[in-house]
C-alpha cells in the first residue's frame, strides 16, 4: 500500500474523443450519431496513473473537457487519492456557480472514476471489490434506441438479441401515432413471449397523454414505463405513479442524491435509474443507491455499461444493467481488452482498478481538436503560479473557497 504522500496527485491530463456510433440512436427525444468520451488521467507523484472517463451523448463534451481542464483539474493537484470523498465534495461545491448538475456533474464524474481507478490500483484489486462486491459478472438487458426502425426491422433486431442469449429487453416508444406504439410493442411481445420487456418514452408525453398511453400498453405487462414525462416534473410523476398500472422508471437525467431523494420521497418512481456519469461518478451513484434501497425500491443503472457493471456487481438486488446496442466501448472498438458480453451477462475485468483500458491508437482518429481539449496541469507550474499570485499554499485555491 502506498503512503499518503505517494498518493498525491501531481498531474492531470484531459482528452476528448468524439466516437461515431456503429448505428445512430433514435428515440422520441433525440437522434445521436456520436458519443463523446472525456478521458481524465490523474498521475500521482510516484508515477502511478488512474484513468477515468465521462460520456456525453453528442452534446457538451467540449464543455465537460474545458470544465475539468480550467476549473477542476487545478483543484486536484497536491491532493491525495485517499482524500477521495473530501476532494469530490470540494469539486462538486466548486461547481455550484454554473449549477451543480449537468456539465458540472459529468465533469466531476470523470475525476471520480480516475480516483477510483487509482484507489483500486493502489490496493491491488478491482474497484468492485473495494465497493464490497464479489460478482465477476452481472446480467444485462438488451436495449436499443430504435424508434427509427420499421416494425419488421424491430422484430429482426429483437430476434438477434434473443438469439445472442438475452432474456430481458427494452424498446423505445413515443411515436406520434399511439396505435403505432401498440403495434410495435405487440410485435416484440410476440417474439419474446413472456420474457421481461421494458418501454422507454424518453419524456415524450404530457401528463394526461401519459395516462392514456399507459392504458393502451398495460395489457403487454411491461416491467416498467421509463421516463414518461419531463424529468423535471416530479409532481405529475407522483400523480401518474399513483394511478398507473405500469411501474414508473426514471433517473437518467437527474444529477444528485438530492434530486433522487425528492423523487423517491414523493412516491414518483419505482425503478431508480441513475447514470454513473450524470450523477458525478461511482461515489454519488452508490449514495443514491442507498437512498433507493432505504425506500425498498429497485436500482436499475442506466446506460454506461462499463461503469454500471462495476456498481451493479457491488449492489445485491440490483436490476440487470442496460446494454444499449452500439453503446458499449466494446461495440465502439475502443478498448484494448473488450468486455465479454455473452449469455445475457457482462463479465468484468479481474485487473486492479476499473479494469477499462482504452486503445488510444484506435481512438486517435476520433480525438477532438487539442486547443479545446488537451491539458496537463503540472504541479510545479501550479505552485509557481500560486506563489506569483501571492498564495504560497500548494493546495488549490478552490479548496479554501468552499
Ligand atoms: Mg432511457
Amino acid at each position: 500500500m502506498a503512503s499518503s504522500v505517494d498518493a498525491r496527485i501531481a498531474e492531470v491530463a484531459v482528452t476528448l474523443y468524439r466516437v461515431p456510433l456503429p448505428r445512430p440512436w433514435v428515440s422520441a427525444a433525440y437522434t445521436i450519431t456520436h458519443h463523446e468520451h472525456t478521458l481524465v488521467e490523474l498521475t500521482l507523484e510516484n508515477g502511478l496513473t488512474g484513468t477515468g472517463w465521462s460520456t456525453t451523448l453528442g452534446v457538451a463534451g467540449a464543455a465537460v473537457a474545458a470544465m475539468i481542464k480550467s476549473y477542476l483539474a487545478p483543484m486536484c493537484i497536491g491532493r491525495s487519492a485517499h482524500d477521495h470523498e473530501a476532494l469530490w465534495s470540494d469539486l462538486w461545491r466548486h461547481c455550484h456557480q454554473p449549477g451543480s448538475g449537468g456539465i458540472s456533474a459529468i465533469a466531476v464524474a470523470g475525476i471520480d472514476l480516475a480516483l477510483w481507478d487509482l484507489r483500486g490500483k493502489l490496493a491491488g484489486m478491482p474497484v468492485r471489490r473495494l465497493l464490497g462486491g464479489g460478482a465477476d459478472s452481472v446480467p444485462v438487458y438488451a436495449s436499443a434506441a430504435n424508434l427509427n426502425l420499421a416494425e419488421h426491422k424491430l422484430v429482426e433486431q429483437t430476434k438477434q438479441f434473443l438469439d445472442a442469449g438475452n432474456r430481458l429487453f427494452k424498446i423505445k416508444i413515443g411515436s406520434e401515432d399511439a396505435d403505432q406504439d401498440v403495434s410495435r410493442v405487440a410485435a416484440v411481445r410476440n417474439v419474446i413471449g413472456s420474457l421481461p420487456l421494458m418501454l422507454d418514452a424518453n419524456q415524450r408525453f404530457k401528463p394526461g397523454e401519459a395516462l392514456r398511453r399507459i392504458a393502451m400498453l398495460e395489457r403487454f405487462n411491461p416491467v416498467w414505463l421509463e421516463e414518461p414525462m419531463l424529468s423535471e416534473d416530479i409532481d405529475n410523476h407522483a400523480r401518474l405513479a399513483a394511478q398507473s398500472r405500469i411501474p414508473i422508471a426514471l433517473g437518467e437525467e437527474l444529477s444528485s442524491r438530492y434530486e433522487f431523494w425528492r423523487y423517491i420521497s414523493s412516491g414518483a418512481v419505482s425503478y431508480v435509474q441513475p447514470n454513473v456519469h450524470k450523477v458525478g461518478g461511482i461515489s454519488e451513484w452508490m449514495k443514491i443507491a442507498h437512498i433507493g434501497m432505504g425506500a425498498n425500491l429497485t436500482m436499475a443503472p442506466q446506460g454506461a455499461l462499463e461503469a454500471s457493471a462495476i456498481v451493479a456487481s457491488a449492489l445485491p438486488g440490483c436490476y440487470p444493467i442496460e446494454n444499449i446496442d452500439s453503446g458499449s466501448f466494446t461495440d465502439q472498438g475502443i478498448l484494448e481488452e473488450p468486455l465479454r458480453v455473452e449469455g445475457g451477462r457482462v463479465h468484468l475485468s479481474p485487473e486492479p482498478g476499473l479494469g477499462v483500458r482504452f486503445n488510444r491508437e484506435a481512438m486517435e482518429a476520433y480525438r477532438a481538436p487539442s486547443d479545446l481539449t488537451v491539458s496537463i496541469v503540472d504541479r510545479q507550474k501550479y505552485i509557481n503560479e500560486k506563489e506569483r499570485d501571492g498564495g504560497g499554499d500548494s493546495r488549490p485555491a478552490g479548496r479554501s473557497a468552499v
